[in-house]
């Protein structure tokens, strides 16, 4: 897959048809794939910021979720076809998961909101199976502080369920980095970090 260039941080060249076929085929890898959605806002910050940066240089799908992105690739004479947001990402793939009986989790937004975003999908998306849910607040779970009972109480949760898919919701850079340290540590094929979307769904 082609990537592009935009102030030094590697955006995939795709537009949401490939996106969505890309990350589809992520269910069945072996290894664990990570999807993360870049705007102007977050290529501004990881431009200045190395870790949050070899991040995304390592994601396994970068989708440029932004109309600033877009207009950079034409200045640049390498035009991306069209912006794909993350929520239109995940709204594509969680009818993939219907389509498919997939498992998801959401970790992340205030008490009661990812059970809430669960609550409304699973009601759209009836196939969604053994779906599960966790705050975005709980104790430990700001990197280097690690090893908390509440973050290992996460972790073993979305290990009973083995979801097919965890959605990450802190915002950015937060959830990129969660993602990256726990990554080995979670059972899922896919990881997507997806930040306020979680309070869309939730409505
Ligand atoms: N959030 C969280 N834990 C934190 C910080 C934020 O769960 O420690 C949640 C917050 O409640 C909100 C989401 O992360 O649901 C961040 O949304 P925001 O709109 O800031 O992120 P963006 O979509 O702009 O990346």
């Amino acid at each position: 897959m082609e990537k592009i260039n935009i102030l030094g941080v590697p955006v995939h060249k795709v537009d949401m048809n490939e996106a969505l076929n890309v990350s589809s085929s992520f269910f069945d890898r072996d290894k664990k794939s990570v999807i993360v959605t870049p705007n102007s806002e977050i290529v501004m910050m990881a431009k200045d910021d190395e870790k949050f940066l070899n991040i995304i240089k390592e994601a396994d799908l970068v989708i440029p979720d932004g109309i600033g992105l877009v207009i950079a690739s034409k200045m640049i004479k390498n035009p991306l076809n069209e912006r794909v947001t993350g929520i239109d990402l995940m709204e594509n793939i969680l009818n993939y998961c219907n389509e498919n009986n997939k498992s998801i989790f959401i970790l992340g937004g205030k008490p009661g909101v990812a059970d809430k975003a669960v609550e409304n999908i699973v009601k759209k998306y009836p196939n969604i199976k053994s779906s599960g849910s966790y705050h975005g607040y709980f104790k430990g779970h700001h990197i280097g502080h690690e090893g908390h009972d509440e973050e290992k109480e996460v972790i073993n949760k979305i290990n009973e369920l083995k979801p097919d898919i965890l959605f990450v919701a802190f915002g950015a850079p937060k959830q990129e980095l969660w993602i990256q340290r726990y990554k080995d540590e979670v059972n899922t094929s896919i990881l997507m970090g997806v930040g306020g979307s979680v309070d869309v769904y939730a409505g």
